[in-house]
Parts: C-alpha cells; structure tokens; sequence
C-alpha cells in the first residue's frame, strides 16, 4: 500500500473545502487488518532501510525532499483545499516542513554518532552509548499542520533508519496520500512510507498494532485513548498534545512589535496552531496603548477570499467550540474591542480582540483553537508568570521586553519559550519541539526529535582485566572488608571522597 487509494477497501471517506464546503475528494476506510498488513509490510521495508548506511539513506531522503519540493504548488493546493488556509499559509507550511526534512536528513549521522562515556569505578571498561532504529513507527497526524505537524515524526524517524505508517486526520487525508505517492515513486524501497486512511478507528487500530513506537499528534483527550490502546503491547507512545500559550507582554517591550506578533501569533492559520497565542498578559502600564494596537492591526485583516489573510476553519466542529468560549467570556464580563460571536458566518470568524478577561473563563483555560486573542491587564510581572502558569497545558509561550523577558522566559513552566518573537521555536529545526503536562511528552525535532525514534544500547566493553574483578564469584575471603573501606573511601568522609568533592568545589 504505497497509497491508501490503491487498497482495496468496502468505504469510503470523503475531504471537504471547508471555504465552499464541496468534496475535494474521497480515499479508503482502512480496516483494523489493512493496518496490520501496512506495517507488517513496513517490517520488511524497515529492515533492508536500516541495513543502509547514513549516506545511502540521506541520499534516498534528498530524493524524496527535492520530489516533494518540486510538487510544491500540488501540495499547496491540497493544503488550501482541504484545510482552508490561505495560500500564503500552505506555502510556508509546505517550506516549514522541507527545512526539518532537510535538517533530519543533514543531522541524524551526528546526532546518533555512538557516544564513549565515563566507566567510573569500573576503570577498566570502555562504555559506549550508542542509538538504533526502533523498527516501524506509527504516526497519527491533525488536519491543522497536516504536512508540518506530522513531518515532524515522519522526517526524523526515517532518518534514524525506520519505516512509517502515517494516519493523517480525516479532514485532510488527500495531502497524505499526494505525500506517499511521491514517496512511492522515489524511495527505492517499496513501503518505506506507507499512508492508511480513516477516521479514529483506523487510528486506534495503528496505536495497537505490532509498530515499535506510537507518535501522535492531536488533542490529549484523543492522546489518552492512544496511550491505553498502545499500553496493550507496551508500545513506546511520543504524544504532541494542545497547548493554552500564555504571550506576556512587558512595561518596557516595543509596544508595536510585541502588538504586531500577538497578532501573527493568535490568528495564522485562523488560530488553529498548537502553539498559537491563546492568552495575553499586558503590563497595566502599557496595556490600553497595546490593546489599541493589536485591534488596529486586526481591523486591517482580511478574512476570506482568494487574497484573504484569515481563511476559514477547518471544520464546524471547531467554529462551535470558538462561539461557546466566546459567549462563555461576554456572559462573565468580558469586553469585546472587535469581532464577536455575532461575527461569525458559516466557517469565517471575524478575529476577535477580548479584554477584561479572568482565569474562570474558557477563554483563559481551555484551548480555544480559533483567532481570539483575550488581553489581560496584569500589575507586575509576577502576577504574570504564575496566571502564565496557571494551566494545564505547557506547550509553547512567549515573553516581549526587553532586561527581565530572559528572566521571565526561564520561569514559564513550558516546552517552548520565544522572547520577542512568537512561535520562532518550531521553525528553528535544531530545537526539540514539545510539552509538558497535558502538552504531552516526548520531542521531536531537533537531535532530541531523531533520537525519539531509536533504541538506547549501552555497551561496557572490559578493556583489560585488573585484579578485583567484581563480575566473579571468585572473591578473596576478606573481600567484604575491603568493600567496606572502599564505600567510606570512595563515598563516605574518606580522603578520596573529600579530594574529589573539593575538586568539584574548586572547578564551580
Ligand atoms: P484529534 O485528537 O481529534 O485527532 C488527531 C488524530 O487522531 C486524527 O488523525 C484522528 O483521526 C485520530 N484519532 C481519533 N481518535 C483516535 C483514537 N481513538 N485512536 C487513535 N487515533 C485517533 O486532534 P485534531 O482535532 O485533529 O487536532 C487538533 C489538536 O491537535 C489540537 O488540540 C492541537 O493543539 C493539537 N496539535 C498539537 C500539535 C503539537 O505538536 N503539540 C501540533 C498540531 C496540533
């Protein structure tokens, strides 16, 4: 199944636009056994992948990456389609993910170069790190990034030598199944990358498969359900969850810059990124001036049309859940500076500025997923970090000012920190990418991201032999004497301890 319209299945799913909300086209409904058969096949692919060498796979891999280059404008257009952002936004989608394709493939002989490291009191050993191909690797992607986010796995895990079965998300499964048929075409290997389509069901049958490691990408909710299916074989799970990415904004930050970013950072891709800006914390000092310029900035946005710079929502479901935060925050006091629930037309929200905002609106807690941007007044930059860190979530984040924003940064209980700046983290391709919390677990990207998709093997190799051999039975009879010493010596108060903790003291 190099493509998911080449397995033969008895349904069918269907990809809407959602700007028009006509078919762009339909693929198969994998069953429970097709999975199984896609990645026993990718077994098979696995082990010649992994038999290759760097160069021979980097090779292979810039194949794949100049095929997916030159199919560009296709893959732009199915974004476009399928997902509704604007055509500006799949491009840059389209290059975002290249450049960790580009940087997986140019780093993974380094990042999983075997490592010698300190034997300690076993001397006379030579102690090796080394990483290995885990096997398949089951990737589950959203339709919000759907060639970014799950390429964020996929790049990385083929290039520390797996194969892949990717399920991307029902609402835009025609781009993964252009994805594989360039893979088919270029890769030498048949079902080195393999796509399986469906709703939650083939999903949850990929999570409990025979894959060596799950990699999800979606809401935690969805997450949880991945982990207890893949708990039933012990399956390795790397879960990219939501996030609620607080955005502080200090009294000596550049008020325009900060404002024109909050912009960016809220409402590209409609709001609909795991590491949009979900909330705004304003130093009170500067908070009326920056609210006057994130409204002018959003009231110069165009929404919808083949210029837009807002497009539609991925789906009704999400403009639901975007209405209910929005009614939830004005029925509890929030005021509206543009926007508004009232704004809202079939699957186009105007952006939305809030202010007077508290912590027991939806709005500041759960992931709102839309453009939104609700502004809270704060009196000093305490106040800020602990409602920053008064969530669930810690995906991403962001902090603008200028001497204390470092300080702030390294205080936010977060995956991902930008300072003046927002959302820089996941463009930069040798910085690890993830969350902590209900943000899940685990990277990807960055050297972190290809050793996420390997085995650890530690190798104590004796190099020569020295008279106490611990590894024997064959101890003198005062053996447990000179044990006794040796822990005071070596741990205790004993001359060598307080040599070498002084050694430590010394060098800071
Ligand atoms: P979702 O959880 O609804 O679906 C994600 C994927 O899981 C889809 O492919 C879906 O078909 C599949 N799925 C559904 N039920 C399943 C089950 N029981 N077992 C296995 N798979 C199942 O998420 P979504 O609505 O597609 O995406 C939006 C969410 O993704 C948001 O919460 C967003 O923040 C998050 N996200 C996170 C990151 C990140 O890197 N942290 C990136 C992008 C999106």
């Amino acid at each position: 199944m190099a493509t998911a319209a080449s397995t033969p299945s008895s349904d069918r799913l269907t990809s809407y636009n959602p700007a028009t909300g006509q078919p762009v086209g339909t693929v198969p409904i994998h069953s429970a056994a097709e999975v199984d058969a896609a990645v026993a096949r990718a077994r098979v692919a696995a082990t010649a992948w992994s038999a290759l060498s760097y160069e021979a796979r980097a090779e292979e891999l810039t194949a794949f990456r100049k095929a997916l280059a030159n199919h560009a404008e296709e893959l732009a257009d199915l974004l476009h389609r399928e997902n509704g952002k604007p055509e500006i936004e799949a491009y840059s989608e389209v290059m975002m993910a290249l450049s960790h394709l580009k940087h997986a493939i140019e780093r993974a002989e380094a990042a999983l170069a075997p490592r010698r490291v300190s034997s300690g009191m076993l001397a006379n050993f030579r102690s090796t790190i080394s990483y290995h191909p885990m096997g398949v690797i089951g990737v589950i992607g959203p339709w919000n990034y759907p060639m970014f986010t799950p390429m964020g796995s996929i790049a990385y895990a083929l290039a520390a030598g797996n194969a892949v079965v990717f399920k991307p998300s029902e609402l835009t499964p025609l781009l993964a199944v252009k994805i594989a048929e360039i893979a088919a075409k270029t890769f030498a290997l048949p079902n080195l990358f393999q796509v399986v389509t469906g709703a939650g069901a083939t999903g949850a049958a990929l999570a409990k498969s025979a894959v060596d490691k799950i990699a999800f990408t979606g809401s935690a909710a969805t997450g949880k359900r991945v982990m207890m299916a893949a708990a039933e074989r012990l399956t390795p799970v790397l879960l990219e969850l939501g996030g609620k990415d607080p955005m502080i904004v200090a009294e000596d930050a550049d008020i325009e810059k900060a404002a024109e970013a909050c912009v960016f950072g809220a409402l590209t891709n409609s709001g609909q990124a795991c590491i949009s800006v979900e909330r705004v914390y304003v130093a009170d000092a500067i908070h009326d001036k920056f609210v006057d310029e994130v409204v002018k900035n959003v009231r110069a946005l165009k929404v919808g049309g083949d210029d837009g710079d807002i497009g539609a929502m991925t789906s009704p479901a999400q403009v639901a859940i975007v209405k209910d935060h929005l009614e939830d925050a004005i029925k509890k006091g929030a005021k509206v500076h543009t926007g508004g629930p009232d704004a809202i037309s079939g699957n186009y929200i105007q952006p939305t500025v809030l202010t007077d905002v508290e912590h027991g609106m939806k709005v500041m807690s759960d992931e709102t997923f839309g453009p939104v941007i609700p502004i809270k007044r704060v009196s000093s930059l305490d106040e800020a970090v602990k409602l920053a860190n008064d969530t669930t979530f810690g995906l991403g984040s962001s902090v603008f000012g200028g001497k204390a924003a470092r300080s702030i940064a390294g205080k936010l209980r977060a995956g991902m920190t930008a300072i003046n700046s927002v959302m820089a983290f996941s463009g930069i391709p040798s910085l690890p990418f993830g969350g902590v919390g209900d943000s899940g677990f685990g990277r990807i990207h960055g050297d972190e991201g290809i050793r996420e998709f390997t085995r650890v093997k530690s190798t104590a190799e004796q190099a020569f032999s020295i008279p106490m051999n611990m590894m024997s039975f064959r101890q003198p009879k005062d053996m447990s004497k000179k044990l006794r010493g040796m822990i005071k010596q070596l741990y205790g108060d004993g001359v060598v301890a307080r040599a070498t903790d002084a050694w430590r003291k010394f060098r800071g």
